[in-house]
């Protein structure tokens, strides 16, 4: 296979996504005479929290939704935030509530997911939605894990019986991308940084799902050739070029995208791969959101996926 049409192309599946959700907010708002809103909190200035923020907010805007934002400083009490979460939380106009994480060192991300309305958590965080997503009757699922799902449905056509191997395992993505793919009939392993010999693992993958945060930390030795390598990470590195001397920033995934390219049979790239899936699943979730604040019944656009 040529290695170009082994590139799975998020962007792609993104856009038909979009197209799938759009025509339902444009409902909504035909139905209830206002957008379904999402509000996004972001604590403090870190800079790629900032990016992410507004490349949500203007998915919000090119796809029929309300956007609303509110800064805060990082100085800011952990009372205050949660107060601000609970005025949000009663206000019928707001369909969507999205802490943008990490969260500054003196609040506890537990206490502030917790105190999300769970029909109103769109990052599908709260323990209600995780506990839901685990007993295998999910309401709102973590949007990273459900691009991840999206694509490789979109890509295999039957993922039954299939091994499929996590890497990381935190609750934004390793932990609750394991329970989609036993739901989906895998056999999931789930590894971390402390298992012993990794590669064991991994070369046995026919679904390989890499999310830890390492940069390019998976290259061919780790993957089974025919492997489907779905890589999560998004790091910035500094990168030179022998024309550019100067530091110049790059992003690049947890896996070394050009090595593991000739050994997998199909490989997401980075960026252009998880990362406008994750964008999708938001504004699928906060139109969710919406439907589901007014007693509404809601069309299931991951037909065949979920
Ligand atoms: P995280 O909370 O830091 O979790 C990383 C996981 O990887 C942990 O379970 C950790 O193990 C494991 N790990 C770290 N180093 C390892 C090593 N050397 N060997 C084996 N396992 C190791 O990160 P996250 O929030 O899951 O995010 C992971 C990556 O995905 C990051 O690059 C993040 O930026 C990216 N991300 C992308 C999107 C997107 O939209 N594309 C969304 C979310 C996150 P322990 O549990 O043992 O510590």
């Amino acid at each position: 296979m040529e290695n170009i049409n082994k590139i799975i192309n998020g962007k792609m599946y993104a856009g038909k996504l979009l197209k799938d959700i759009y025509p339902l907010s444009k409902e909504f708002q035909e139905s209830f005479k206002r957008k379904p809103c999402l509000t996004v909190i972001l604590v403090g200035d870190n800079p790629a929290s900032k990016i992410y923020i507004k490349n949500k907010i203007l998915a919000a805007n090119n796809n029929g939704i309300e956007s609303r934002e509110i800064l805060l400083t990082s100085d800011v009490s952990e009372e205050e935030l949660i107060q601000q979460i609970s005025i949000l939380n009663k206000d019928d106009k707001i369909d969507g509530i999205l802490v943008q994480l990490p969260l500054p060192k003196h609040i506890s991300e537990k206490k502030i997911i917790n105190t999300i309305n769970p029909s109103k958590d769109v990052d599908g965080f709260h323990p209600t939605n995780f506990g839901k997503l685990f007993m295998g009757k999910p309401n709102f699922i973590p949007c990273t894990p459900l691009g991840c799902l999206y694509l490789l449905k979109n890509e295999i056509k039957d993922i039954k019986g299939k091994n499929a191997v996590v890497l990381g395992r935190s609750n934004i993505v390793g932990k609750p991308m394991a329970s989609l793919l036993l739901s989906s009939d895998c056999s999931v392993t789930i590894t971390h940084s402390k298992t012993n010999n990794i590669q064991e693992h991994t070369r046995k993958a026919d679904i390989l799902i890499v999310a830890v945060g390492v940069p390019e930390m998976i290259d061919e030795t780790f993957v089974k050739p025919g492997a489907i390598v779905i890589d999560v990470g998004i790091n910035r590195i500094e990168s030179k070029t022998e024309y550019n001397a100067s530091n110049k920033r790059k992003l690049v995934g947890d896996v070394k995208f050009e090595r593991v390219l000739n050994t997998a049979k199909k490989i997401t790239p980075v960026p252009g791969g998880v990362g406008p899936m994750t964008i999708a699943c938001l504004m699928h979730n906060t139109v969710k959101a919406a439907y589901i604040n007014k007693k509404h019944d809601f069309i299931n656009v991951f037909e065949g996926i979920l």
